[in-house]
């Protein structure tokens, strides 16, 4: 028996990094996957890779700080699967790093809607999809970045992804009493081309891995199997957390 046998699954950044590790391993898993990113292509590729498998999975082009997107992915997940189980709310961006003063306030909005009203946004909609349902898991990426440690040039990544906890919190404790458990994952520097982007130089990279207790950046996979829990059965006590997943990043000091 796999973990998420007859589960319908909702990904987002499902093209790349961590979603798309989570997309391949939810597959293995038994899930019956709808995947969303911006960019049609690469996605379709992802979708293409698990239905050679003999997975299922349908790809969905958009933007996560579009309601119509949402809206979109929960209707694919009850027509064509039949109904929404778990979502695995995982697109993001940093935007842009420097300074706050350097920051425009259309640059911050645009991260907040990315980020934060993204889950605002997925979670009107998937709600009553899992309501309708009896019960399921939805889970947001956030980071440790703002939650356990500062970071110089981040502002409006941080602000955004420690507003998904607060989310979560309430969430949690809402739809609770429905069977609905709602987490948020906190990964650390993880080898994806966002941890690419941050690290962008050999120092910056061997300075972000010297942060956490092994010394190195996290795989993709590694965060999936984090999702993979909190996503599954495995999970069915484990509610309104923030789980960080970061090496020990938050409490090295070494
Ligand atoms: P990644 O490899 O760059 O993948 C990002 C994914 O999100 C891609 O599929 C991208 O596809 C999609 N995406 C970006 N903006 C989107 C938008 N507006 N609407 C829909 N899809 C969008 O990044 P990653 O490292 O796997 O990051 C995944 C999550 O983990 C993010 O929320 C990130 O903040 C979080 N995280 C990452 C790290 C790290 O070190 N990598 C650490 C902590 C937390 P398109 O560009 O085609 O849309």
């Amino acid at each position: 028996m796999t973990r998420l046998t007859d589960k319908v699954a909702i990904i987002t950044g499902a093209s790349s990094g961590i979603g798309r590790a989570a997309a391949l391993l939810f597959a293995c898993q038994g899930a019956k996957l709808v995947l969303s990113a911006r960019g049609a292509e690469r996605l379709e590729a992802v979708a293409q890779e698990i239905r050679q498998e003999g997975g299922a999975a349908i790809a969905i082009a958009g933007d996560v700080s579009d309601e119509a997107h949402h809206r979109a992915l929960v209707e694919t997940a009850q027509t064509r699967f039949g109904g929404l189980d778990v979502a695995f709310n995982n697109a993001g961006t940093t935007g842009p790093v420097g300074p706050l003063p350097e920051l425009s306030a259309a640059e911050w909005q645009a991260v907040l809607g990315i980020n934060l009203t993204s889950g605002f946004l997925a979670a009107k909609y998937q709600l009553p999809a899992l309501e309708a349902r009896g019960g399921g898991s939805l889970v947001f990426t956030s980071t440790f970045v703002g939650y356990t440690a500062g970071f110089p040039g981040l502002a409006a990544y941080a602000a955004s992804k420690s507003g998904l906890v607060g989310l979560v919190q309430v969430l949690a404790s809402e739809y609770g009493p429905k069977g609905i458990r709602v987490n948020a994952l906190l990964p650390g520097a993880t080898d994806t081309p966002m941890g690419r982007h941050v690290a962008n130089t050999p120092e910056a990279l061997q300075f972000v891995a010297g942060l956490n207790a092994f010394k190195r950046i996290a795989a993709p996979e590694e965060i999936a199997e984090a999702a993979l829990f909190l996503c599954s059965d495995a999970a069915s006590f484990t509610t309104g957390t923030a789980m960080l997943v970061d090496g020990g990043v938050s409490i090295n000091r070494v």
